[in-house]
């Protein structure tokens, strides 16, 4: 149902990759994440619990390496928070509903979209592609 609250896998049972950005707050090297480049139509869901995070009809090209979206899928689906770490002021964005570390949010995004730019790791993050197996209700 879509308002039961996945449950978060356990941090023993995340890939190393995983662990290292959502429960430490690392970052994944610039363009050697698998969503760097992705087109696909779907929703991007939290790699730790499941939860629907952001939508690829906000995904856009921000030549900066990591996948970058315009907005998240419901801006109470995420956290924001000021992260003054690695001598830079910025707001690092995580999961509402299992805590996990994200990305960052900056103010370079498309101005004709809001002008936000949310940088989200790409192991953070898991696609479930739509028009692939039963569709809608309809
Ligand atoms: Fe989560």
């Amino acid at each position: 149902m879509p308002n039961e609250k996945p449950k978060p896998k356990n941090d023993d049972e995340l890939p190393e990759e995983v662990f290292r950005v959502a429960r430490l707050g690392q970052t994944e090297r610039p363009f050697t994440g698998k969503y760097v480049n992705e087109k696909a139509m779907g929703i991007y869901l939290c790699a730790v619990c499941g939860h629907e995070l952001f939508s690829s009809e906000t995904k856009f090209d921000s030549n900066t390496g990591w996948p970058s979206f315009t907005e998240p899928a419901d801006p109470a689906k995420i956290k924001l928070e000021t992260d003054n770490s690695s001598g830079m002021k910025r707001t690092a964005v995580s999961c509402q509903n299992c805590g996990a570390h994200l990305g960052h949010v900056f103010d370079d995004g498309p101005q004709d979209r809001g002008g936000k730019r949310y940088c989200i790791n790409s192991v953070c993050l898991e696609l479930k592609e739509s028009g692939k197996g039963p569709t809608d209700d309809t």
